[in-house]
């Protein structure tokens, strides 16, 4: 140690200077697994993960390993820390094989935050309280920045229904929409319309349509019908589709992928 006059450590630079509203930490931890963006594209898409292991720390140093080639834009621990490993303005590889609303390869557009929990593999857990405030914090920091529609706020199992089941039906996406992050429709007044209609209804909130329709339904309860997730177009399911489908409509939303 020096006999320097001790000074508070200068602010990230980039877009990381900007303040979170709350009363989150922000800690920076940078991840070197990142590249340029594609040129002249929008970042307009919002990704939200679970770690899936063992331990928060585990997954932070998995994120910042160069051999695992994988990261996240931030990394949310259970007690509301947030850190920071890869600057928004570069494309972090969070979200793999990927498509929503007829865009693929999603980490050029996208934002991605990696929420701790052990996952479905090693004790899925709720979501502490702490831990989805500060989630929603960081949500609207990010939104304020980026032109990011709330039928663009989804999860990694929204875009990679086939390969991936995160953050799952644990989730608080009721609470975070409640808040501005994302959408959640209220109770459907109209009868629900017949399970022939549910791939429809799928393509045109983002799905891609070219899997297995257990798989798609899967992935759309886990989001939106978190009460059961069962992959069957029962009534209260295909009854959860249209009330999004008109959500979506209403948030002025163009027609389907
Ligand atoms: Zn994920």
């Amino acid at each position: 140690m020096s006999g320097a006059t001790p000074s508070r450590p200068a602010p990230p630079a980039g877009p990381l200077a900007a303040p979170l509203t709350a009363p989150a930490l922000l800690r920076p931890a940078p991840s070197p697994n990142h590249d340029a963006r594609p040129a002249g594209t929008p970042v307009d898409t919002l990704v939200l993960h679970y770690t899936g292991m063992q331990s928060g720390a585990a997954a932070l140093a998995r994120l910042c390993d160069p051999a695992a080639q994988v990261s996240a834009h931030y990394l949310v621990e259970e007690d509301g820390t947030v850190f920071a490993l890869v600057p928004e303005h570069r494309r972090a590889w969070h979200a793999g094989i990927s498509e929503w609303r007829g865009q693929q390869q999603l980490n050029g557009r996208s934002i991605g935050i990696e929420i701790v929990n052990p996952g479905h593999e090693w004790g899925y857990r709720d979501f502490p309280a702490l831990q989805m405030a500060a989630v929603c914090d960081l949500c609207l920091d990010i939104l304020s920045r980026h032109p990011i529609p709330p039928w663009n706020v989804v999860a990694h199992s929204d875009v990679a229904p086939d390969r991936k089941q995160d953050p799952g039906e644990k989730f608080d996406w009721e609470g975070l929409a409640a808040n501005g992050v994302g959408l959640w429709p209220g109770p459907a007044a109209a009868p629900a319309p017949p399970a022939e209609q549910a791939l429809a209804l799928l393509g045109a909130i983002g799905y891609r349509t070219d899997l297995p329709l257990p798989v798609l339904l899967t992935a759309f309860q886990r989001h939106w019908r978190p009460a059961l997730v069962d992959g069957k177009a029962d009534p209260g399911t295909m009854a959860r589709l249209a009330a999004l489908h008109a959500a979506l409509v209403d948030a002025g939303a163009p027609p389907g992928a």
